[in-house]
């Protein structure tokens, strides 16, 4: 029997996961024999879980929700993205430690720079301020966009984000009452509210001057917050999160094999595939 090298996808609930069809095809690719499979861990047992993925072989592994709070607790050791976004989407085992990092923020940078050649002196308007928000936040300064203004509908979570971050770049709180005010440029949602078709609670004019809407969230159909964006400014670009969990896996994909699979091809065979 040849050997494969193993990797896998730890969440809960994990069936529809995309990752080990994305990453299928990146090992297709690039000439690589990987298994990747998708894991269903008990909400209260990720360690051991992970643990015992890694005691039988695995060498990597993708973290998703809700564990990835977990994985940055079982690392050894962490990247600083990984640090400063306080949780792990991958694991990659090294030397017998668990090497931790996050490679959500480099995979929303990438999916607007195929969308916005230039971010440098964009202003973002980020809503939402959980671990999404906390991954995107590092990397979009370190794309050298000008200003991120922060909404959620927790106030006082958007304020810890802003102590946890203000040192990397401009990022301030936008209440409701100034969000209409501040004709932001990219107008990003991490907020799970799509996955409920619900919005959050916000001004259309939040789109007046966009250039692009971006959700986070993916599915089959446009999603509830592009739809409402379309209808509030026709002249900007829509793009749902599908690229994104793309880009993030060919990080991780990367870390993994040292190969840097390419990202668009993959990314038009799962949106065909979803159709
Ligand atoms: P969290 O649970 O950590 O945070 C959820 C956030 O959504 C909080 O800010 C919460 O606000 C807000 N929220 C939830 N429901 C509503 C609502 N109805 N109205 C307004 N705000 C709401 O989730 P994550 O940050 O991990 O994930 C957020 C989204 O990003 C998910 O849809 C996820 O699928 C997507 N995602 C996509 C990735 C990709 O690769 N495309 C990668 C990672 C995440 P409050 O603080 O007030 O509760």
């Amino acid at each position: 029997m040849s050997h494969l090298d193993s990797y896998g996808v730890f969440g809960n609930p994990i069936a529809h996961s995309l990752s080990p069809q994305i990453h299928s095809a990146f090992a297709k690719q690039t000439g690589q024999a990987i298994s990747y499979r998708a894991i269903k861990a008990p909400v209260d047992g990720f360690a051991q879980s992970a643990l015992c993925f890694f005691q039988q072989g695995g060498l990597g592994a993708n973290v998703t929700l809700p564990f990835k709070l977990d994985a940055f607790r079982l690392a050894d050791r962490l990247s600083n993205r990984a640090k400063l976004a306080g949780a792990v989407n991958t694991l990659t085992v090294q030397d017998g430690q668990i090497l931790g990092d996050n490679t959500d923020g480099a995979g929303l940078v990438f999916d607007l720079q195929r969308h916005l050649e230039d971010l440098t002196a964009a202003t973002v308007l980020l809503i939402g301020a959980g671990g999404a928000a906390r991954g995107a936040i590092g990397a979009l300064f370190e794309a050298g966009v000008a200003h991120v203004f922060l909404s959620n509908r927790t106030m006082s979570k958007a304020d810890s984000l802003v102590q946890d971050f203000s040192a990397l770049g401009s990022l301030s709180v936008v209440s409701v009452n100034e969000v209409a005010n501040i004709s932001a440029d990219i107008v990003i949602n991490s907020t799970s509210s799509s996955l409920s078709g619900n919005l959050p609670e916000l001004p259309p004019a939040i789109f007046n001057k966009a250039k692009l809407s971006y959700d986070m969230f993916y599915q089959k159909e446009p999603t509830t917050f592009l739809r409402w964006a379309a209808q509030h400014n026709t002249e900007q670009q829509l793009v749902d999160g599908l690229g994104m969990l793309v880009a993030q896996a060919a990080k991780s994909f990367q870390i993994w094999t040292g190969f840097e699979p390419k990202i668009q091809p993959v990314m038009d065979q799962i949106r065909a595939q979803m159709a």
